[in-house]
């Protein structure tokens, strides 16, 4: 939070949400925040001075799936896959044989497996109880039809890719320093390693992840982008929710990654790990829902441990 004039903006959206609604959870907060925001986006501009002009989006980071078909996978978000696929398809094999691009997709027909349609499972519909998931007699689970499986990169086919974890795949990738397209794989994979993801598989399916894993890949498919012209006020609500102290970490190193890259964050968050590394502190309160909403302090980290109003200053002493 570099930008003080512009968290002003943000302050008074946030008392808006809190003062009005009893029962409202933090991510209806934000969806207010958001709108409040960008409705008052041209009043705002003529009481405030500074810089907050340079920020071109708002962008909220929440713990949805990154996607509702099975067939979404982290590997996909980043756009790692087509990289995957272009280097699989310039294999000589692949040459010799016609191989396009679309043969090592599961999306679509030709190099996938046709019994289960490239999901390595079968899924029977039961009338009374949960579907059930079978392994693909087919395939075997690997997706891919068997002549697929033939063109081999180091000796790994295109499924035994998408069964690594996000670290063993990049350092498989590293190996091959003086491949353009393998470098390309590996810059996109960087960011998920980064943001504490390396153990999860490239083919794992977003349904299967957690809402803070979620968070993450689409917080990684920003730093992938790099972006540093299109400055953005990223918003995030309890982003800690459900991680280990070790993933925090990682999590306060992705964060920083972004201001790094000239963008801001607001973060709504109770973890003391989190708010002590804020260069602006808004403490609302005293409570939660129509006894919160109050400011209690505004200000740094520093000066907030001496506030005696404020209840977060109790926690984030050193
Ligand atoms: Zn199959």
């Amino acid at each position: 939070m570099k930008k003080t004039k512009l968290l002003f903006i943000v302050l008074t959206a946030v008392l808006f949400a809190c003062g009005d609604s009893k029962t409202a959870d933090a991510s209806s907060e934000v969806q207010v925040i958001t709108e409040e925001i960008v409705a008052h986006e041209n009043t705002i501009d003529e009481q405030l001075k500074g810089d907050h002009e340079s920020l071109k989006q708002i962008e909220f980071i929440d713990q949805n799936p990154i996607g509702k078909s099975s067939r979404s996978n982290p590997v996909t978000y980043v756009k790692a896959y087509d990289d995957i696929r272009a280097l699989y398809t310039s294999l000589p094999l692949s040459k010799s044989r016609g191989y396009k691009a679309g043969v090592f997709s599961f999306n679509i027909d030709g190099g996938r497996c046709d019994t289960c349609q490239g999901e390595g499972e079968v899924t029977i519909e039961m009338q009374f109880m949960a579907d059930i998931h079978l392994l693909c007699e087919e395939c075997k689970g690997q997706r891919f039809k068997e002549d697929i499986l033939e063109v081999k990169y180091k000796g790994q086919h295109i499924a035994d890719i998408l069964e690594m974890t996000i670290e063993d795949a990049l350092n498989f990738f590293k190996e091959d320093e003086k491949n353009r397209i393998a470098k390309k794989i590996t810059d996109k994979l960087t960011p998920l390693f980064d943001v504490g993801l390396g153990y999860v598989k490239l083919g794992q399916s977003s349904n299967t992840l957690s809402g803070g894993e979620a968070q993450r890949i689409k917080l990684a498919s920003y730093l992938a982008k790099g972006d540093r012209h299109q400055k953005t006020l990223f918003l995030f609500d309890e982003p800690t929710t459900g991680l280990h102290f070790h993933d925090i970490n990682k999590l306060l190193y992705a964060f920083n990654a972004l201001i790094d890259q000239g963008h801001s964050l607001l973060i709504i968050e109770h973890n003391p790990d989190v708010i002590k590394c804020a260069d602006w502190i808004i403490d609302l309160g005293p409570e939660g829902g129509k006894n919160g909403g109050h400011l209690l302090f505004e200000g740094t980290p520093q000066d907030l441990v001496k506030s005696k109003k404020s209840v977060t200053a109790e926690y984030i002493k050193p």
